[in-house]
C-alpha cells in the first residue's frame, strides 16, 4: 500500500522538530490541528510542551472526542513528554480538571522529577533501539510513569544516577519508555536530541499495524 501519513499533534508544543525528525526519515508528515486533519492520517505523533494546554486546546477546536475515538479504534500513536501525558489512562499531579486521550494503561506523574532536576541529560539503555545503543535523552519538566498495567511493555527506566554528581535519588530506576500495542510513549525529547531511532521505532510500529490490518 501507499506509504502511511504520520501526523503531528500540532495545538502546541515542538511541532517542528517532530515533523523535521520524520521528515528526516523519509516519510510524509503533517501537521494536524482540525477533525478533518486527523482523518487523514494513518498515525499520530503527539509532541513535548505543556500537556494542559494541549488538553485545553484539544477541548476547543474539537479534537479530544475524536482524538479518544482514532486511539481507541487502533491508530499508532507515539507521544513524547507532554504527549506520553496525553496517552496515559492515569495522571498523578494532573491540573484542575485535566483530562487525557488515553490509551495506554499507565499512571503517569507529571512533573515528577521535582525542581531540583527540573531538566536534565542521560544516557539510557533503551534495548529496543536499532544497534542497541543507549540513547542520550533529554528531559524537560518530565513525567514518569508510576505504574504500569499488565499488557505494557517497559522499554527503558532512568539509570541507577540520573544526573550528574547524583546517586541514586527518586528518580533512579523510574520507567520513562512505554509501549502498549501501537501506542509509543517516551518522558523525554529525542525530537530534540537529534537521535532518530525512537522515531524509527515507531514507524515500525505504524508499518506493522497497516499490514496486519492489510
Ligand atoms: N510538564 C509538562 C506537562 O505537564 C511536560 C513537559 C514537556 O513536555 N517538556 O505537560
Amino acid at each position: 500500500m501507499a506509504q502511511p501519513v504520520i501526523g503531528v499533534l500540532a495545538l502546541q508544543g515542538d511541532v517542528r522538530e517532530h515533523l523535521e525528525m520524520l521528515a528526516g526519515l523519509g516519510v510524509t508528515a503533517t501537521a494536524v490541528r482540525s477533525e478533518q486533519q486527523l482523518g487523514g492520517v494513518d498515525a499520530l505523533v503527539i509532541p513535548g510542551g505543556e500537556s494542559t494546554t494541549m488538553w485545553r486546546l484539544a477541548g476547543t477546536f474539537g479534537l479530544l472526542d475524536p482524538l479518544r475515538e482514532r486511539v481507541r479504534a487502533g491508530m499508532p500513536a507515539y507521544g513524547s513528554c507532554a504527549g506520553m501525558i496525553l496517552l496515559a489512562d492515569r495522571l498523578h499531579d494532573a491540573a484542575a480538571g485535566q483530562q487525557t486521550i488515553g490509551g495506554i494503561d499507565v499512571t503517569v506523574r507529571r512533573n515528577a522529577f521535582g525542581r531540583q532536576v527540573d531538566s536534565f541529560e542521560a544516557d539510557l539503555d533503551f534495548p529496543a533501539l536499532a544497534d542497541g545503543a543507549p540513547i542520550h535523552a533529554v528531559f524537560i519538566r518530565a513525567p514518569w510513569v508510576e505504574d504500569v498495567g499488565a499488557g505494557v511493555e517497559v522499554l527503558a527506566r532512568v539509570p541507577a544516577a540520573p544526573a550528574a554528581g547524583e546517586e541514586g535519588g527518586p528518580a533512579a530506576g523510574r520507567i520513562v519508555a512505554v509501549r502498549q500495542g501501537s501506542l509509543l510513549a517516551t518522558s523525554f525529547h529525542p525530537e530534540l536530541s537529534g537521535d532518530p531511532r525512537v522515531h524509527a521505532l515507531f514507524l515500525d510500529i505504524v508499518t506493522e499495524s497497516v499490514e496486519g490490518k492489510g
